[in-house]
């Protein structure tokens, strides 16, 4: 059973979700600051961990840096406002997806099962060596992509949308299908979330709206990794 971190500085919230993710079968610990978090994640790796953005001393983000240093670890980040989620989702520190406050108990489970399900169909599905798409080099075991040599951070939901898209240089991938089999659950805010996520991950890449290098729109349809330069 996964082993789950909850780094959560409110001990009311954090018995709540200890209690509901108990009840689900995982296993649980809690640490209420950031030293006290990397504290028990130098202790055991945990499986995935549940980090409040708004914590005393070291903050969610810094946090979530040093969490990714050396291995890769998934994160659902917690929120409280419009304006920290959107500051998560501006940053490559690693956040896999996040929450907004107040959350349901429910909905933090549902997002928790989903990330560990694309945690377990990436590291089930890597190809053993790194693919190579024209001058793009992805390496999904270590997570790290190259563009024309220029190695590129990209959030993991920006990886795993990328890797999803290398899989069939050509294919064209339906916002519904990325959704699907990226996120693992459909978002309620629908398939403009695939649209912003894939324009962060084409700015990073630099590719050009009018003329991408990389990434190609089909209107109507999806998205698809440009196999040739034709
Ligand atoms: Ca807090």
């Amino acid at each position: 059973m996964a082993d789950i971190l909850v780094v959560e500085d409110e001990e009311p919230i954090a018995e709540a979700i200890r209690l509901r993710l108990e009840s689900e079968g995982f296993e649980v610990r809690v640490a209420h600051d950031g030293l006290g978090a990397l504290d028990l994640a130098r202790q055991k790796r945990p499986d995935l961990v549940v980090l409040d953005l708004m914590l005393p001393g070291m903050d969610g983000l810094d946090v979530c840096r040093e969490l990714q240093r050396g291995t890769w670890i998934p994160v659902l980040m917690l929120t409280a406002r419009t304006d920290e989620t959107d500051k998560v989702a501006g940053f490559a520190v690693g956040a896999d997806d996040y929450l907004t406050k107040p959350f349901s108990m429910r909905e933090l489970t549902v997002r928790i099962r989903a990330i560990l399900r694309r945690v377990e169909r990436v590291h089930a599905a890597a190809p053993d060596g790194p693919v190579q798409v024209r001058d793009l080099t992805i390496d999904e075991r270590r997570r790290r992509v190259l563009a024309g040599g220029r190695e590129v951070a990209l959030t993991p939901l920006q990886f795993d949308i990328l890797a999803k898209l290398a899989s069939s240089p050509g294919t064209v991938f339906s916002r519904e299908r990325l959704m699907d089999e990226v996120w693992g659950y459909r978002d309620p805010a629908g398939s403009r979330v695939v649209d912003t996520h894939v324009a962060a991950l084409r700015r990073k890449l630099g590719d050009e709206a009018n003329e991408p290098r990389y990434i190609r729109t089909v209107y109507g349809v999806g998205y698809a990794l440009r196999e040739d330069d034709a």
